[in-house]
């Protein structure tokens, strides 16, 4: 007979796990049942400390206070990522968060940017965007919530060191409950009928049973991946990378707020900055590139002096042919993995885990939920790789065997299809769902070079408006009310201390 379910079973304790407890813990009723399982032997990838807006969402649901949550993970705010060597070595744009420009005649703000590109006015397009005007002098405030200002159009994010936070939400979810047990589970047992989980046992010779199991056991993918068979596509040809080292070092003078991702010769460089220390990485394909050349490039990379050794990881791009099977749910990196280059992970993870509860089934976890649940999940998951997919093929870059590769790679027709609408007259055209929307897309064609072969028809005909005036008006507006906004160091001393 179909039930409640009264007892989730989670295995993982890295910020998976962690995400999912504390938001089962937060919404479930007190008849089910939440219990975490980690082994502390096997420990957490521990790297992803860069995240996007929707995170702010996740944590208003947790009920979580702002300042709080950054004085306990030593974070520190993010207006966006700033890429370098991407499209050419030496160039630079950046990726805000946000809007660009406001709202003109009801058409997009790009258009009349591109416009005004055309009368010969050589702005780059970030310079419409207020994220980035605080951004580029270090500012930071809260946006406002007055419509009409350029104050509010831009958004922001977290960095923050991804151990604390699994730990900060490891406490809420024991206060609200959440049952917690420590221990390696050697083996999972399935129903020999229905093919459902029954229960783990863990290597201490405990059992634990439930009606629906969370994998959140990493990269190991123990539950969904090796005990249910459930297959991985591999999407490393069209994202090369498979290979990271990180390295944390000293905290810099200024605590930058946005991320900075530098490419190199076979991949690229992450720069981010905590309250106490800076997040470095090299994210690169092993094809290309050696461990000890990779370590090098790192080292002699950082601004500042490395306070730990480097750690290496390894990983490959793709998804798990379904999220969902039986009574069982893959979260995190046991679901997926699409490398950090837009800070991802992480959403993925809380997105993985709100769909869920929208879902949430009954003991018999009729198949249509799953079905339904992974036919999203996967959409949502191959829109960011071609997002992702963007930034390499999009590259001016030949100077090296791997950029050689990326500019000329074959890529997903609707990715291609993406590309040639706006190179035909610079028209965007994300899904209505798609996480990332017109001001995202646009920030990195423009930023590596896309160019539209003619105008928008709609600017071409467009009367009556003094494109330059208007353009140049907003500017000004944004770097005048960027300059009234206080450093970003010191918004961050004084709002964790409050
Ligand atoms: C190089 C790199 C950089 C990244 N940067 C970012 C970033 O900037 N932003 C972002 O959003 N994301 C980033 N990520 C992704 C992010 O780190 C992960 O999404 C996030 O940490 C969640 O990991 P997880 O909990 O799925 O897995 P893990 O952290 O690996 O946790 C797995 C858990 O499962 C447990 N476990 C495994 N096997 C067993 C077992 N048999 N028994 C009991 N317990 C078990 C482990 O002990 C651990 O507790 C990055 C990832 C990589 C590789």
């Amino acid at each position: 007979m179909t039930q409640k379910l009264k007892k989730i079973v989670i295995v993982g304790g890295g910020a998976a796990g962690w995400m999912s407890a504390a938001f089962l813990a937060r919404q479930l009723d007190k008849d089910c049942e939440i219990k975490l399982i980690e082994s502390s032997e096997i420990g957490t990838v521990g790297v992803g400390e860069a995240t996007i807006p929707p995170i702010k969402q996740f944590n208003n649901l947790l009920g979580i206070k702002e300042s709080d949550f950054l004085k306990s993970t030593q974070g520190t705010f993010k207006l966006g990522i700033d890429f370098e060597n991407w499209h050419k070595k030496g160039d630079r744009y950046f990726h805000p968060f946000g809007r660009f420009g406001l709202e003109i005649d009801y058409a997009p703000f790009h258009f009349f940017w591109l416009r005004n590109q055309a009368d010969g006015v050589n702005k780059p397009v970030e310079e419409y965007s207020m994220a980035w005007h605080m951004a580029k002098n270090n500012k930071f405030a809260h946006p406002s919530r007055d419509a009409r200002s350029v104050q509010s159009t831009f958004d922001y994010a977290y960095h923050f060191d991804a151990n604390l936070y699994a730990n900060y939400l490891k406490n809420y979810s024991l206060k609200l409950g959440v049952k917690h047990q420590e221990g390696k589970v050697d083996e999972v047992f399935t129903h020999p009928e229905s093919g459902f989980i029954t229960n783990v046992k863990l290597s201490n010779g405990d059992e634990v049973a439930g009606d629906f199991f969370i994998d959140c056991t990493g990269f190991n993918s123990l539950l969904l991946g090796k005990t249910m068979g459930v297959g991985y596509q591999n999407w490393q040809k069209w994202l090369p990378c498979d290979k990271a080292v990180a390295v944390p070092s000293q905290l810099p003078n200024q605590i930058l707020p946005y991320t900075r991702s530098i490419a190199h010769q076979a991949g690229w460089q992450w720069q981010i900055p905590l309250q106490s220390r800076l997040g470095n990485g090299l994210v690169y394909s092993s094809q290309y590139m050696e461990t000890n050349e990779a370590t090098e490039t790192l080292l002699q990379n950082i601004p500042t002096k490395a306070i730990s050794e480097p750690k290496h990881l390894s990983f490959t791009t793709g998804r798990r042919n379904e999220f969902w099977h039986k009574n069982c749910l893959a979260v995190g990196l046991s679901a997926g993995f699409l490398e950090p280059l837009e800070s991802t992970s992480l959403h993925l993870i809380q997105s993985a885990i709100l769909r869920f509860t929208t879902y949430l089934p009954s003991t018999d976890c009729y198949s249509l939920l799953a079905e339904q649940y992974n036919r999203e999940t996967a959409s949502e998951y191959e829109q960011l790789r071609d997002f992702l997919i963007l930034h390499y093929k999009a590259t001016a870059r030949e100077d090296s065997e791997f950029w050689h590769y990326c500019k000329n790679m074959q890529i997903p027709e609707a990715l291609a299809d993406k590309i040639a609408l706006y190179k035909h007259a610079g028209h965007l055209t994300p899904e209505a769902d798609n996480l990332f929307k017109h001001t995202n897309w646009l920030a990195v064609m423009a930023g590596q070079g896309l160019k539209p072969d003619q105008l928008p028809g709609m600017v071409t005909h467009k009367q009556n408006i003094d494109y330059t005036r208007t353009l140049n008006g907003l500017r000004k507006i944004m770097i005048e009310s960027s300059q009234s906004a206080p450093r970003h160091n010191d918004f961050i001393a004084k709002y964790c201390k409050s």
